[in-house]
């Protein structure tokens, strides 16, 4: 059976300093005060313009974060294709504010996206949809209401991008990753991905939708995608995630008065995760499916169902995938066995990775045993190296 517990195998890639640092990153993420304070003391020292960069430079960002630009991954990349991991280069811009940044994010992801193309150990690429349009854009034209000429031009220059990056994929031949991020302008993301699919996917999946199965929406969701995809035949490319958002989707919906669109509990996202995973698997000959998480029983549950159907371990269609500083157990113990694994590493300017940085401090306070988990086998490898 597949185990993550080797410790040996997990962290074969650190030194014993990258252990340490490691071991006093998640020692401190571990008191919820401290993140508190962190993040307070971080936002204000970057307004006030105060030199506070080298700092997170030196602790967060050197953790979660793979460098400023797409040489400065080059290290990482290597270090980890050394043991068969593989890599997503995601330059990490989010909240497209002016046209000037948007379009100099499109640039540097359209480099990515070619640059990832070139690269045998770049499988993937990705982008986030706010880097093209501002969230009030997205969530005018996912509302359907009557729109000011403004917005027409930013929602065509969303399309616009979206279409240039796709394109450039399809002509690469390298598939590209769309993230999710808030529910309440996802259905206009989710309609301009299917446009997608439906021109870029005719003989493969290229693009890859994201579906957040900590909605309760999503699985009804994958079926009709997949109605769609066998009407229209073209491929499916999904991208599972339970989702990030959870606090601020609750919030929204209680303050405006709708049901929250979010599973009742912890249980229910899990089984739905998994319920989306097995129903592609079952689908496999129209879809290929990536599956995102640090969750240990998933991981296991998609290796048991590869399995029993018989597919090969590197199944190109299956694809599993941590965040780069997190759940290596995971990661290193799976392409040990076999299994097509890829970190996902941002990259990007410090101030621009600080809401990502954020959310992972926040993620690792928040999340019940994840930072124990952590904490308990770099000290377990700790032992080991100790011992031997
Ligand atoms: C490669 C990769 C790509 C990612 N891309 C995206 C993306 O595009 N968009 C995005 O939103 N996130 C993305 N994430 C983050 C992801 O959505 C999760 O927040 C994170 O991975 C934690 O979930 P988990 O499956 O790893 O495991 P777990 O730690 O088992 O699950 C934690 C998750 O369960 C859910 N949850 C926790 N408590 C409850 C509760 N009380 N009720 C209902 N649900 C609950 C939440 O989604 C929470 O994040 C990505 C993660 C990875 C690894």
């Amino acid at each position: 059976m597949l185990s993550f517990e080797n410790t040996e195998i997990a962290f074969r890639y650190k030194s014993n300093a990258d252990l340490r640092r490691a071991r006093i990153l998640f020692g401190t993420l571990a008191n919820p005060g401290l993140v508190k304070i962190g993040k307070s003391l971080t936002y204000f020292a970057l307004n006030m313009h105060l030199p506070f960069a080298w700092f997170i430079k030196a602790t967060l960002y050197k953790h979660f974060v793979g460098g400023e630009t797409l040489g400065e991954c080059e290290k990482t990349v290597q270090l980890l294709s050394k043991f068969n991991v593989k890599s997503i280069l995601d330059y990490s811009v989010e909240g497209g504010k002016d046209h000037e940044t948007m379009q100099r994010t499109l640039d540097e992801t359209l480099r990515s996206v070619i640059h990832a193309a070139k690269h045998p150990d770049i499988p993937f690429s990705v982008f986030k949809p706010t880097a093209f349009a501002s969230q009030q854009v997205l969530t005018l034209a996912s509302e359907n209401t009557t729109i000011d000429s403004e917005t027409v031009k930013d929602i065509q220059y969303f399309k616009d991008s979206v279409e240039k990056l796709c394109k450039t994929a399809f002509e690469n031949d390298i598939p590209i990753m769309i993230d999710a991020e808030d529910s309440w302008y996802q259905p206009f993301v989710d309609q301009v991905v299917t446009e997608m699919m439906e021109k870029y996917n005719k003989q493969k999946a290229i693009v890859y939708n994201t579906l957040q199965m900590y909605r309760t929406d999503r699985l009804d969701f994958l079926k009709e995608s997949l109605r769609k995809a066998e009407e229209g035949n073209y491929y499916l490319g999904i991208k599972f995630v339970r989702g990030a958002y959870m606090e601020k989707e609750r919030l929204r919906a209680a303050e405006k008065g709708y049901p929250s669109p979010i599973q009742p509990d912890k249980a229910a996202t899990d089984q739905n995760y998994d319920a989306g995973v097995a129903f592609t698997l079952a689908h496999l000959d129209r879809i290929s499916v990536f599956s995102g998480s640090h969750n240990e029983k998933s991981n296991r549950l998609l290796t048991e169902l590869m399995e029993k159907q018989g597919l090969a371990r590197n199944e190109n269609k299956i694809w599993f995938s941590q965040l780069y500083g997190m759940s290596d157990h995971i990661s290193f113990n799976l392409t040990d066995e076999g299994y097509n694994v890829t970190k996902y590493i941002p990259y990007g300017p410090v101030r621009n990775i600080l809401p990502y940085l954020i959310r992972r401090a926040e993620e690792n306070t928040s999340i019940a045993g994840q930072t124990g988990r952590e904490l308990a086998l770099l000290e377990r490898e700790r032992l080991r190296r100790k011992k031997s």
